[in-house]
């Protein structure tokens, strides 16, 4: 275990803000992680658990302890004729997670192909995408309380989840550290190509069958398309949700703006795509300074050249007031800012 000092965070933040941590520390195995959070020399530190740095805003350098958890591995545990148990470490890059299922042909996580970061992030924020999200195919996970050092398992239900949202967004967030997450994957799958434009990209192969192969390759090629790459241009994704509103607010809106996109949600909201909001609002493509608007979607900001997390910020906040302005709707930050 290698405890680094004063070290720069730069290439461990998708948007590629230089801050520095003031101890740093990268781990592969549990008993190291365990040492670390017992250890008298760092009990009074805050610390912060880094997976891909792809939904994380720096605006300060981090005072505390930063860990970077590498946990590796990926085995599948259990199967039966429906489906099989595949367990990973927090560390291992959630594509390389993905990519394992389809060359196993175990359905249900293709569609999340290509979203950046570690296994061990993506059920902080239910990672979701092109209709699937990472609570339908979830099994459990393990982790350790960062206060006690005690090992714990969370089960499906127990991990509160929501849209984009899970008890270690909110109410464990900085006292818990994801050590190995369990999916249930299943055998002779069926694609979900109901989303967007999916459909109409997988005709023009003019297969009878579709597999699951056939819809992640189709989906890594939108995305490729349409996202920013962080090795190119910094950002951390989608940087606001989208909101939920009320059906009445919607209808209002639907008098000014008939051609306001709207999905009803389980809970008999209606989603509106923020990015839609931040458009209209007149901020596509623009920059301010070195930050902002991604040109292809609204909803990712985006920093050129050398940028602090303030002006990420400031621009954040100058969308906020717009879309308050104009619609009466609250943006929410989906990216986790330190
Ligand atoms: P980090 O950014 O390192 O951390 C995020 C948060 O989780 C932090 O608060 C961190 O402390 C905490 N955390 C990280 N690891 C652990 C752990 N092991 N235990 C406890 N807490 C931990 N997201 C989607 O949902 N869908 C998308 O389609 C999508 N597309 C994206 C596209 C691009 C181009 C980019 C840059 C981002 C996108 N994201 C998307 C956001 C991001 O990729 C996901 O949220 C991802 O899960 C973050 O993983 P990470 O390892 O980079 O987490
Ligand atoms: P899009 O297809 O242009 O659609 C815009 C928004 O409308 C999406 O955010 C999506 O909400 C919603 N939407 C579209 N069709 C829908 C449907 N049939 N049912 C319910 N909701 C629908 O979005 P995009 O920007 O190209 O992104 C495509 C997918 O990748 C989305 O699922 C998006 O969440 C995901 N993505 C996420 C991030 C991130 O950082 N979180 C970054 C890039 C892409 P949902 O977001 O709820 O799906």
């Amino acid at each position: 275990m290698k405890i680094e000092k004063n070290k720069s965070l730069k290439k461990f933040n998708t948007f590629g803000i230089d801050v520095r941590a003031c101890k740093y520390v990268e781990l592969y195995d549990e008993e190291d992680l365990k040492k670390i959070l017992s250890a008298d020399e760092f009990k009074n530190d805050s610390k912060l658990i880094l997976g891909g740095g792809s939904n994380i805003l720096f605006t300060k350098d981090y005072e505390g302890l930063v860990i970077k958890n590498s946990i590796p591995g990926i085995k599948i545990i259990f199967e039966d004729d429906k489906s099989a148990l595949v367990k990973a470490g927090a560390g291992v890059v959630w594509n390389d997670l993905v990519l394992f299922a389809i060359e196993k042909n175990l359905g249900g996580i293709e569609n999340l192909i290509s979203i950046p970061g570690t296994v061990g992030a993506a059920p902080v924020q239910n990672i979701g995408a092109y209709g699937e999200e990472l609570m339908n195919k979830f099994h459990s996970l393990k982790g350790i309380y960062f206060e006690t050092g005690k090992d714990a398992i969370f089960e499906r239900e127990e991990c509160r989840f929501d849209y984009r949202n899970s008890i270690f967004k909110k109410e464990l967030k900085g006292q818990f550290v994801i050590t190995y997450v369990i999916l249930q994957l299943i055998k002779n799958p069926r694609p979900v190509f109901n989303y967007g434009t999916i459909k109409n990209e997988l005709d023009k192969q003019n297969k009878e069958n579709y597999s699951i192969k056939d819809v992640s390759e189709i989906i890594a090629g939108i995305r490729k398309e349409k996202l920013p790459d962080p090795a190119v241009t910094g950002n951390a994704g989608s940087f606001f949700k989208n909101p939920e509103i009320d059906k009445s607010l919607f209808l209002e809106l639907k008098k000014e703006y008939p051609e306001i996109p709207g999905f009803t949600t389980p809970c008999d909201k209606i989603k509106i795509p923020a990015g839609w909001l931040i458009e209209k609002c007149g901020w596509k493509g623009k920059r301010i300074g070195n930050a902002g608007v991604h040109d292809k979607q609204a909803l990712v900001l985006v920093t050129y050249g050398n940028t602090n997390g303030s002006d990420i910020l400031s621009l954040a906040c100058e969308i906020k007031i717009s879309v308050i302005k104009t619609f009466g709707i609250e943006l929410t930050e989906e990216v986790n800012i330190y």
